[in-house]
């Protein structure tokens, strides 16, 4: 037996969306089946190895009645009287509604479990919304997007507690796709500069076993992804190279290379910036590492031609210094020294990314952060702003990959940079991220659990 969900929420904030989603293909023949009952939708559905059953409350978009928030939360009732975990849904886009804040209360006096979904979270326009949700009350809130199937890996972990029959899976590079398949492939880009070694490097990484898997649409027109595993892992690359060796046209490379590495970068997981050991992070370098930064990837740093590299000392010197300088967010990226060529440490490359991977998928609990939090603000307390001490009272890790904090502060955005950083910098390195991005976002509010 699976859990029955029921999928709850004001009318437009995607509870269909989820549903479809969830329901997959099925859902042609839910639809089709006579005694479907008018005010609600039920269907099988499943997301990894978790048998779900999926009831949504349908819309009353329509209704012109004036009690609107009373029949929605007549239905709303029903739909959970059957259900063993209630998905209540908040909008990021639109924040939240007071028909949101009606909804989360009387759902508080109910019995049933509830998980809050805040949808709509692609892309950066949902965080403020996001922020909001904590202040329901209903616990941390999931990012998810209904609409591009972000987020389900972490409702299928908020929903093996209620399972059963899960295989609770605590290899933590195990990930739920858009259609709801447990997949634990890890999709890894080569990017770099044109002749730093990236066809060497792919071919020896490779050899033999190389599976073609052709151009494939959505990733880049270009780029070509090849499928293959690893010590039992499967692991997707996506080979930037492919396109030059594919194209004739030798002048236009140097552009080439940077839109499409560009594109690379937002479908992996894992980049690695090849670099020539001769010639050290060069502007283009930088601005592809910046790029898979800024994106929230893993970076890791591939030197090639380690095997012509003269002054191997004064190149990792002059490497450290540039990274120091130049990425100063991110401390502790991995750099690994190799040579594609002779395939001297190319057998490191892929044990780092596994291991990093790991890492950034990592969720760390709420009671620890706090309990550091505490520690931190002690240790060197926030400055004061207009005379009067600005108080951080509670943190909370919002999501993984990246893994992104909220703060809450008595001043909200007024946090200093330098304040921010030092938290920044404090998780890496007590909670060992080491070349991670980090991301914190402050909120303006108490700790949203304490009752005032
Ligand atoms: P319901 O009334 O709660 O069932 O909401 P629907 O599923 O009908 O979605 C309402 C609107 O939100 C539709 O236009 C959807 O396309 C849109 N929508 C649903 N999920 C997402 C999402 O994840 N991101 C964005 N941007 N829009 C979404
Ligand atoms: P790409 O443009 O990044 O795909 O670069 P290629 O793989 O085509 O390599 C460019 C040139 O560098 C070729 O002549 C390679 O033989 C050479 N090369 C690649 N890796 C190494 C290495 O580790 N050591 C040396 N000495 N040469 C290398």
């Amino acid at each position: 037996m699976g859990i029955t969900l029921a999928i709850v929420g004001r009318p437009n904030v995607g509870k269909s969306t989820l549903f479809n989603r969830l329901a997959g293909k099925r859902l042609a023949i839910v639809d089709d089946t006579t005694g479907v009952t008018r005010d609600r939708r039920i269907a099988p559905g499943h997301i990894g190895d978790l048998d779900i059953e999926i009831i949504d409350t349908a819309g009353f978009e329509d209704s012109d009645n004036g009690n609107l928030n009373e029949k929605i939360r007549q239905q709303t009732k029903k739909a959970i009287k059957e259900a063993d975990v209630a998905l209540f849904i908040v909008d990021a886009r639109s924040g939240i509604v007071p028909l949101d804040n009606f909804l989360a209360n009387w759902l508080r006096t109910q019995e049933i479990p509830i998980i809050l979904l805040v949808n709509k979270c692609e892309g950066r326009m949902g965080e403020p919304g996001l922020f909001e949700a904590f202040e329901l009350g209903l616990g941390d809130p999931i990012p998810i997007s209904a609409e591009h199937g972000e987020g389900l890996a972490d409702l299928y972990q908020a929903l093996l507690p209620y399972s059963k029959t899960a295989v609770k899976n605590t290899n933590c590079t195990d990930q739920v796709t858009e259609n709801g398949e447990v997949s634990n492939q890890i999709q890894i880009a080569i990017v770099g500069r044109p002749n730093v070694g990236k066809s060497t490097l792919i071919n020896s990484l490779i050899g033999e076993d190389r599976l073609l898997t052709g151009p494939e649409s959505g990733i880049t027109r270009d780029a070509i992804a090849i499928e293959w595993e690893q010590n039992g892992q499967s692991v997707k690359l996506i080979d930037t190279a492919g396109l030059r060796r594919k194209s004739k046209i030798q002048d236009k490379v140097e552009r080439l290379s940077a839109t499409d590495s560009f594109r690379a970068i937002q479908f992996a997981q894992i980049v690695i910036l090849l670099i020539d050991g001769n010639f050290m992070l060069e502007k283009q370098d930088l601005k592809i590492a910046r790029q898979v930064i800024d994106e929230g990837r893993i970076l890791i740093i591939a030197v090639n031609k380690w095997d012509i590299v003269k002054n191997r000392k004064r190149v990792m010197q002059k490497l450290d210094d540039r990274l120091r300088t130049s990425l100063p967010q991110v401390k502790g990226i991995p750099i690994i020294q190799l040579s594609a060529l002779t395939g001297e440490n190319i057998g490191k490359i892929m044990p780092t990314a596994f291991e990093i991977f790991d890492i950034w998928n990592q969720r760390i609990s709420t009671g620890k952060l706090n309990h550091w939090l505490m520690m931190m603000i002690e240790q060197h307390p926030p400055p004061l702003k207009n005379g009067r001490r600005i108080r951080i009272r509670y943190i909370t890790q919002a999501k993984t990959r990246p893994p992104t904090f909220v703060v809450f502060s008595s001043r909200g955005n007024d946090l200093p940079e330098s304040y921010r950083r030092f938290l920044i910098n404090g998780i890496r390195t007590d909670f060992n991220l080491p070349g991670i991005p980090i991301r914190i976002l402050v909120r303006k509010g108490d700790n949203p659990y304490v009752k005032k």
